[in-house]
């Protein structure tokens, strides 16, 4: 294992992540609202976008949010190793932590931001399989995308299917990252999502902490199951 590189790639998660919660504080708003401006607890104004640390000075620090976004860099610098496609994937996690914050407050994935994880992950990779000769990789990844987007958007459209076009749209992208991979990435970036999301939400059910039509966050788990997938085959 390519210690040195997990540890940097840890330490760059990490510390990049420290601006997150402040971002996700102000776009974690209903569709069609602007950025939040104030703090709803203690209505300090937070018209800034960049600050490192808590969302306002009233809350925790976000211990929980820098160790997530540590241990996911970490364990695709160890996994990728000095690799070009690590290159694309660490900005990815620190924008995927992002992303699964603001889904987990209010159960939306902003399209600009599912624009600029598309950014930071489609052209490198697809840059990346053309320079070395491997248009095959480009190929696969544009087949993964354009089937999990086709499966995603069939299960968003039936009655009662609780996926979001945020979620079909993020599917999408994960699935070109992970067809860049290979296809057995890709098989379990499609099955790991719900093999975490429901055992969550059974243990919230049987906790009486949901109901059955309570909507949950699907983002966090795509997120999770394409990192499970990329690391679990290189
Ligand atoms: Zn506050």
């Amino acid at each position: 294992m390519p210690l040195p590189v997990a540890v940097l790639a840890a330490t760059f998660g990490g510390a990049a992540s420290a601006f997150v919660p402040r971002v996700a504080h102000r776009l974690a708003v209903p569709r069609g609202a602007p950025p939040r401006s104030a703090c709803p607890s203690c209505e300090t104004r937070t018209d800034s976008w960049v600050r490192a640390g808590a969302s306002c000075r009233c809350a925790p620090p976000p211990m929980c949010t820098v160790a997530v976004s540590a241990l996911a860099a970490g364990l695709l610098g160890a996994a990728i190793g000095p690799a070009p496609p690590l290159v694309a994937l660490l900005p990815a996690a620190v924008v995927g932590v992002l992303l699964a914050a603001i889904d987990l407050r209010c159960l939306r994935l902003p399209d600009p931001l599912v624009a600029l994880f598309a950014a930071v992950t489609v052209l490198p990779l697809a840059l990346g399989a053309l320079a070395s000769g491997e248009p095959g990789r480009l190929v696969r990844a544009l087949a993964a995308a354009a089937l999990t987007g086709v499966i995603y958007l069939l299960v968003a459209l039936l009655p009662g299917g609780g996926l979001g076009l945020g979620d079909v749209k993020l599917a999408a992208v994960l699935a070109f990252v992970l067809g860049d991979a290979g296809w057995p990435a890709v098989a379990i970036g499609l099955l790991a999502p719900h093999l975490i999301n429901g055992p969550m939400a059974l243990s919230l059910l049987l906790t009486r902490r949901a109901e059955r039509r309570t909507p949950l966050p699907l983002g966090p788990a795509l997120l999770a199951g394409a990192l499970l997938a990329l690391v679990t085959t290189r």
